[in-house]
């Protein structure tokens, strides 16, 4: 009996004897004020900046501001049911989102949760949603074109991998489809897409998803969605979040292109928060560092060097601007961060122009230097001929008065405004745009009537189709126009004339 008890005792003291306390250490403060989604807390002072906070019903934040005594932070979420005095705990984390291979095809919100029914994400890896950009010696110049598939933009402000190209324009003047048909022509380059979109309404996020399905685009696009009714601290998010998921590829010496639609609406976002965070506001009620804002955001587009695995983000950020006022405030500040701007313009845009291109006030800082030599032959006279035009342009009424080569130079201008109409959903080749380029700069298309251009064309691409496969894929190939070629193509272009005219 007490053998018995004596053995109770033992494995009573070793029990003990083992038993350690665990201490978790919770860091908790207080909600002491709180209103449109934005919080005043106290008791967290180890806060970090962007460090994530966990409040009541599973609902997170952001710490945006560290004052003296007191946190500022941005509610991501549902903040109606957040009270004064609710207890918030700080997660020792900074704000992260799930990067990975299984993004892409879905579509989520900026904290990369699902928003398409489709299932849980499996989240390869976490990365911080502010990430400091690439140094300089990391970085190598564009040297290799990233096509968009619209033949204006890829023979006249070409765009590289790794560049920053502005697409600035008043509103309902094709700024998203531009970016759609860049996403829709990346379907055979090996890049990846990533399509922000900020402060649409649903029924626009819907329609563009339904679209990029219809083209079999989601199969190489994530599209990180934040509509008007989200709140503020989620639009705030939305592109930087985006960033990160597009820099994973990057990391993976891959090639991405993102799209941020749009970052007026992403200003304001931010100047709501900030407002309500009591940081003083400056010029239009923003910021102070609305500039910091936007330009940490897109130098994180870069070309990476060979050591670094060669990546590369291309980023096409959009501005929406008021009655074509791009002296604005966001217009010139994003204008002066991106390596040029894609210019659209509502009057062009009623006359029929699409894409409503302002060829005189769009450039492209870096793109020409990786123009493939094809494209680079035929767009330098493009772009002399369409000035030249421009110019002219103000004595087209007096067409009868004006001598020859005036006239000619009318001709050839209308002509080339023509055949750089393109519609929507048509991305095209670039030995396509490079073969019509070519039959327009060159004077084979100024004996045919201008509006029977675009019959031309249409047929013009067909017959190549059939009759210049080899001719496309050697232009395709070299990405030259060698003498050989040019010879077939002018025979090509002479014979299909022929056939177009009888
Ligand atoms: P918002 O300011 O509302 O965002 P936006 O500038 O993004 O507008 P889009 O929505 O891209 O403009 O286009 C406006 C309308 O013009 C759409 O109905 C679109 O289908 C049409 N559109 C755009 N580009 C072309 C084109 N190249 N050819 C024909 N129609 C076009
Ligand atoms: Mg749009």
């Amino acid at each position: 009996m007490s053998d018995t008890k004596n053995h109770i005792i033992e494995a009573l003291k070793k029990q003990i004897s083992a038993f350690q306390a665990e201490v978790t250490v919770e860091k908790v403060g207080t909600i002491v004020e709180l209103g449109d989604g934005v919080a005043k807390i106290t008791g967290l002072s180890n806060a970090m900046a962007l460090e994530m906070l966990e409040f009541p019903n599973k609902i997170f934040g952001v710490v945006l501001n560290l004052e003296e005594d007191l946190v500022g932070a941005v509610i991501l979420g549902d903040y109606t049911e957040i009270k004064e005095g609710d207890l918030v705990k700080s997660t020792g984390r900074v704000l992260e989102v799930p990067v990975g291979d299984d993004l892409i095809g879905r579509v989520i919100d900026p904290l990369g949760r699902p928003k398409d029914g489709k299932g849980v994400i499996k989240a390869e890896k976490f990365y911080p949603v502010e990430r400091i950009a690439p140094r300089v010696i990391e970085r190598e110049p564009v040297n290799s074109p990233l096509q968009t598939g619209i033949k204006a933009i890829d023979a006249i402000i070409p765009v590289g991998r790794g560049q920053r190209e502005l697409i600035i324009g008043d509103r309902q003047t094709g700024k998203t489809a531009l970016a759609i048909d860049a996403i829709i022509n990346q379907k055979d380059e090996n890049v990846i897409c990533v399509y922000v979109a900020i402060g649409q309404k649903e029924s626009s996020i819907a329609k563009t998803v339904a679209k990029l399905e219809e083209f079999n685009a989601m199969a190489h696009t994530i599209v990180v969605a934040c509509s008007a009714s989200e709140s503020a601290s989620l639009a705030y998010i939305a592109p930087f979040a985006g960033c990160s998921m597009a820099e994973y590829f990057k990391d993976q010496g891959r090639d991405v292109l993102i799209v941020y639609d749009d970052l007026s609406k992403h200003a304001a976002a931010y100047r709501q928060i900030s407002l309500l965070l009591r940081r003083p506001p400056g010029r239009e009620a923003f910021p102070g560092d609305i500039f910091y804002l936007h330009s940490r955001l897109l130098e994180r587009a870069c070309k990476m060097n060979k050591e670094q695995g060669g990546g590369s983000i291309t980023a096409l950020p959009i501005i929406e601007t008021q009655a074509g006022d791009i002296s604005a405030y966001i217009p010139t500040n994003v204008i002066s961060i991106t390596d040029g701007q894609i210019y659209l313009e509502s009057d062009l845009f009623y006359q029929g122009i699409r894409p409503a291109l302002n060829v005189g006030l769009s450039v492209s800082r870096v793109g020409s230097a990786a123009q493939a030599k094809a494209m680079k032959k035929v767009a330098g006279k493009l772009r002399l001929d369409l000035a030249q035009f421009r110019e002219l342009a103000a004595f087209m009424q007096f067409a009868s008065d004006l001598d020859k080569s005036t006239q000619a130079q009318i001709n050839r201008g209308l002509r080339l405004t023509e055949i750089l109409k393109q519609q929507q959903y048509c991305p095209m080749a670039v030995e396509h745009q490079v073969a019509i380029l070519y039959a327009a700069v060159n004077g084979f298309l100024d004996d045919i009537e201008v509006n029977k251009m675009k019959d031309f064309e249409n047929g013009f691409h067909e017959y190549l189709d059939g009759q210049g496969k080899n001719l496309l894929k050697s232009v395709k190939k070299t990405k030259e126009i060698t003498e050989q070629s040019e010879t077939e193509l002018k025979d090509m272009i002479s014979d299909y004339k022929k056939i177009f005219q009888s």
